[in-house]
């Protein structure tokens, strides 16, 4: 499976992850005394500076309410959230700005989705495909909508690896599924989906794709385009961008075929009592005062990100992801939970005899923080009969010996608990 990777800057050059650390201040604290091992990054990543000062320099010198304004702050404010969008734009390799619409994160992008495209595109009878490794977010809207309209959830299942078991896909796709939402890369489990070939049979049958890319945009590169996917979700906060702020990508045919969702100021074109027409593409589904700071913030993270290649991103996380899996892989009491062949930087793991909470208790109080719990993705837990996971996730800044580090307060783990 090849993705996008083709398409990524030169490898040749490997990141200094050392570095490119002093880019993030939050990464020089110290927790407990101790120096912050920070490994809960698909929770949500640090922000540069430069996205620190993007969003300062916004609110300091240009903060304006947006495309409404003839004055000189709006008409700045306007600019650069519009030119936020092309970054957006060629970051996924769209074809057009107007099919990069903004919203607050992943989840309200599939809930865009499932509320505007869905109510108007499925109806009793008919099929939504997900996955058996789905977040919540992309299984929840869609079970809110089948029971709305009487159609019917279906999931294509995984293997104890946490590998999708594709030899059943044609199987559960049929005439009547009208959507597949697959995630792009599992926040549980790291799996890297093989998503062109999903799409590609799913348009096989005329149904539509919408991916989950809140774990893949902080990785890999992604070209919707290549993919020829019709939706792609994201959320600036897992991509070194601002919290509260995200893309759902859509191509312009479909986004123009769907009614709106919500319903306000600057999505219309005229309003009467007796009838609103709606506004053109994107502003058709961003009712309301936008996040106008989120949006240049996160243009400036993905220019930062693009500034390093995403490439050589992947290639170090790459790195890591080999080497996190060999240590943590010496210590006996850990059984990882998604050994995919294809991962992306995630280390999820059980510490045999311990409770994952305790053990990330511990691990804070070594300075290193992990994620513990379900990771808002149950059925991947009932799947391996477990409450909770630990989980390490990787980003750029991340290091081996923040690795070293999370091995060294593993064995603190086995200490308290002898
Ligand atoms: N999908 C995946 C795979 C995720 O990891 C997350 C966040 N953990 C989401 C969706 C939801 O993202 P957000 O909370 O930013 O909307």
């Amino acid at each position: 499976m090849t993705d996008a990777l083709e398409s990524s800057p030169p490898l040749d050059l490997p990141l200094d992850a050392h570095a490119l650390r002093a880019d993030f201040p939050v990464l020089a604290r110290t927790v407990h005394d101790r120096p912050l091992v920070y490994l809960d990054n698909a929770a949500t990543t640090q922000k540069p500076q430069v996205v620190l000062d993007a969003l300062d320099r916004y609110y300091g010198e240009y903060n304006s309410n947006v495309h409404r304004g003839v004055h000189r702050l709006s008409q700045e404010a306007t600019e650069a959230f519009e030119a936020a969008r092309i970054t957006v734009q060629r970051f996924l390799g769209a074809a057009a700005s107007h099919e990069i619409v903004f919203t607050r994160g992943t989840t309200e992008s599939v809930n865009l989705v499932a509320n505007a495209w869905g109510r108007a595109n499925v109806g009793a009878g008919d099929e939504i495909l997900v996955t058996e490794m789905e977040h919540h977010s992309n299984i929840v809207p869609w079970q809110m909508l089948c029971e709305a309209v009487g159609a019917t959830l279906k999931v294509l299942p995984m293997d104890d690896r946490g590998e999708l078991r594709m030899e059943r896909l044609d199987d559960l796709l049929t005439e009547r599924t009208r959507l597949v939402a697959v995630v792009h890369v599992s926040n549980a489990l790291g799996t890297w989906n093989p998503v062109e070939t999903i799409i590609g049979r799913a348009h096989a049958v005329g149904a539509l794709v919408l991916v989950d890319g809140a774990q893949s945009i902080p990785h890999l590169p992604v070209d919707v385009q290549r993919l020829d996917a019709d939706f792609y979700a994201l959320s600036g906060h897992k991509a070194y961008g601002p919290m509260g702020i995200g893309v759902l990508y859509g191509k312009a045919a479909v986004l123009d075929a769907m009614p709106p969702w919500q319903g306000g100021g600057d999505m219309i074109r005229m309003v009467t009592f007796e009838k609103t027409t709606y506004g053109e593409l994107p502003c058709k589904f961003e009712a309301g005062t936008p996040d106008v700071a989120g949006a240049i913030g996160l243009a400036a993270a993905f220019d930062y990100v693009e500034g390093i290649g995403r490439g050589r991103i992947a290639a170090h996380e790459a790195d890591l992801l080999e080497y996190g899996t060999r240590v943590l892989g010496e210590i006996p009491e850990v059984r990882f939970i998604g050994t995919a062949d294809r991962k992306a930087a995630v280390l999820s793991l059980l510490f045999e005899g311990v409770h994952p909470h305790d053990v990330g208790t511990i691990l804070d109080r070594e300075g290193v923080a992990v994620r513990t719990g379900h990771h808002c993705a149950y059925p991947v837990m009932q799947h391996f009969g477990i409450p909770a996971t630990t989980r390490a996730s990787l980003a750029l800044y991340n290091t081996r010996e923040d690795l070293d580090a999370l091995v060294r307060a593993l064995t603190r783990v086995r200490e308290v608990f002898a």
